[in-house]
Order: structure tokens, then C-alpha cells, then sequence
């Protein structure tokens, strides 16, 4: 399993749901940890225990934390922004999906620099 961190690209996404891997109920936050290849995220205590375990292949809620801070909103506020954005410039929105993911497995675990 790998995870990557990603930044809610439509704000319709910050519902409760249930964590991929604990299966508990808990609310995403503006950035997520997703399990890569598969629909799911991880909660913050699951990602804690397995950077923990194994911290060079799994990032930390400290980076987790970090990127929420820098991003506090999601790309689009609800899912009418983003079919707006792709109608009016699709290259654009999905540069703006693409650009959503703020790491994956094998970046290095570098805290963003905050202002
Ligand atoms: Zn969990």
C-alpha cells in the first residue's frame, strides 16, 4: 500500500466518511491522505501508526498538518466550481487536478515553508 497526500479538489468531497483502513468514521480535512490506486483515505491516526512503523515509505501528520495549514481550502469550493472551470478551461482544471497532489511515495518528507 502506498499513500499520497492530496489537496480536496472540490469541497463537496469534506464529508464524514469512514477511513479505508480502520474503517471509523471521521471528516477529511483540506488535504488528504489516499491510499494510491484504490477510492480510499486514511484518518489521522492510521497514517500516524503506519508513519510510525515505517517512516521513509509513509508520510507523517506533521507533513499532513503542514500542507493543511498552507492549503486551507479545497481547489473548488463545490462540484458547480469545478464543472464551471472545466467548461471554461479544460487544460487549466486539469492542470489544477494534477497540481492537487502535494506528495507521493517517494518525495522527500520536507515541511512547507509557511509565511
Ligand atoms: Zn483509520
Amino acid at each position: 500500500m502506498e499513500i499520497q497526500l492530496r489537496r480536496s479538489y472540490c469541497g463537496d468531497d469534506l464529508f464524514p466518511w469512514n477511513c479505508a483502513v480502520c474503517e471509523l468514521g471521521y471528516t477529511p480535512r483540506t488535504v488528504m491522505a489516499d491510499i494510491v490506486g484504490d477510492e480510499g483515505d486514511v484518518c489521522d491516526d492510521c497514517l500516524a501508526y503506519l508513519h510510525d512503523r515505517h517512516p521513509e515509505l509513509f508520510p507523517g501528520v506533521e507533513l499532513l498538518d503542514a500542507l493543511a495549514a498552507k492549503y486551507p481550502t479545497p481547489v473548488y469550493p463545490n462540484s458547480a466550481a469545478v464543472r464551471a472551470a472545466e467548461k471554461a478551461d479544460l487544460d487549466e482544471a486539469s492542470r489544477q487536478f494534477e497540481d492537487s497532489y502535494l506528495w507521493r511515495p517517494g518525495d522527500p518528507q520536507v515541511l512547507p515553508v509557511t509565511a
